[in-house]
């Protein structure tokens, strides 16, 4: 196995890992109740999918 020559400076390091970033979660309005849920997934609150009721809701 191939092992490094020199040490990894800090800022080397550090640049490289500049993109693991964790982006933050897309989320859209429910077209029925209007709370934010993630897209193409039934709404957590009320149940609706694509303007029709296709789960139990939780309280409406
Ligand atoms: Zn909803």
């Amino acid at each position: 196995m191939a092992v490094p020559r020199n040490r990894t400076s800090n800022a080397k390091k550090n640049s490289r890992r500049s993109h693991h970033a964790k982006k933050p979660k897309n989320l859209s309005a429910c077209g029925n109740c209007k709370k934010l849920r993630l897209p193409h997934r039934i709404c957590p609150s009320c149940g609706h999918y694509d303007g029709r009721q296709v789960s139990a809701a939780k309280a409406e």
